[in-house]
């Protein structure tokens, strides 16, 4: 996706909302949350959008067109019925399924070597070797855990890895490990040369809406005009003078060099189609030699600024006549 692309989400209050909560976040990076009540979410997003799948969206929006770069961040299981991530993990016997098992503690005697469950070093409240008689001493080194193991009620077979089923808490659908579908968890940045990009974009506009608004004529920002083909197109600014069915449309922008061919080309796709009265593009803060000429063949007039405080006030001035 292009400039033009990023420049529509730019002025999409929700998505200003997203940008301003990643540049909150510690390292300015978004990561996913997880609680079992909720699955896998983006928390502050989901909040501002009211919903997991259209915060996932505006996230997925947001990476192709380059104002987020996406990372990496962990694999989570989701439900093979019905993809849903809030998944809880149940132990049952290996041999007989049953869920009735117990984790034990294998113990050994150091001194004899005796091995077993710590249940048969115990002699009513003391403990005592089964082995060699000794008696020993509760957590002293000479009864040593040496691991563990289950063991299950049903069927008494004793196992050291139960087997795991997933149960997913949505649908109650249990499955395997091995039946799991999964899912790339990803991390979100904000990439650093579109961020200046953003700023300048909105810094434009919180300068150009007031002053459009004041207008006496008819006056949209970000206006959507069909063109003879059907084809809609958008401008940055349109303004229609009393009695005119023709606008004059305004296109905007800003480069840290010269501004290339690039944004004359486009808008002389858009004005062919629409006709307008008159076209302007307000280019902050120079075009290069090139795009001056090719303006001049493709009758847009051109209107250069330093900063974006003297462009918006030109602009509003030749609007005004
Ligand atoms: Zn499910
Ligand atoms: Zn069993
Ligand atoms: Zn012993």
């Amino acid at each position: 996706m292009s400039v033009s692309d990023r420049r529509k989400l730019f002025r999409d209050p929700l998505i200003q909302k997203v940008i301003e909560v990643i540049l909150r976040q510690e390292n300015r990076e978004l990561t996913p949350s997880y609680e079992a009540s909720k699955g896998f979410y983006y928390d502050k997003i989901d909040e501002i959008f009211g919903d997991v799948y259209k915060s996932e969206l505006a996230l997925k929006q947001m990476s192709d067109s380059g104002i987020l770069d996406k990372k990496f961040f962990d694999t989570g299981v989701v439900c093979p019925n019905c993809r849903s991530s809030q998944i809880s993990l149940l132990y049952r016997c290996p041999k007989c399924n049953s869920a009735m098992i117990e984790s034990k503690s294998l113990c050994e005697h150091v001194k004899c070597g005796a091995i077993d469950v710590i249940d048969r070093f115990k002699k009513e409240d003391e403990y005592e070797c089964f082995q060699c008689k000794a008696s020993l001493m509760e957590g002293s080194s000479d009864l040593k855990n040496i691991g563990s193991w289950f063991i299950c009620s049903s069927c008494n077979f004793r196992f050291d890895e139960p087997l795991t089923i997933q149960r997913c808490m949505s649908c109650k659908n249990e499955f395997l490990p091995k039946d799991a579908k999964l899912k790339s968890l990803f991390l979100y940045v904000m990439n650093e040369a579109v961020k200046s990009e953003y700023e300048r974009e909105l810094a434009l506009l919180l300068l150009l809406k007031p002053e459009i608004d004041k207008l006496k004529s008819k006056a949209e920002m970000m206006s959507v005009i069909q063109g003879k083909s059907g084809t809609s197109y958008e401008f940055d600014v349109a303004t229609w003078s009393k009695g005119a069915k023709k606008p004059t449309v305004v296109d905007v922008v800003m480069n840290n060099e010269p501004i290339g061919t690039g944004p004359i080309t486009s808008m002389f796709a858009k004005i062919y189609d629409v006709e307008p009265s008159r076209q302007i593009l307000v280019a902050i803060p120079d075009l290069q030699e090139d795009s001056v000429k090719l303006a001049k063949l493709y009758k847009i007039e051109i209107l250069t600024a330093k900063t974006m405080e003297e462009a918006v006030s030109k602009l509003i001035a030749i609007l005004k006549d």
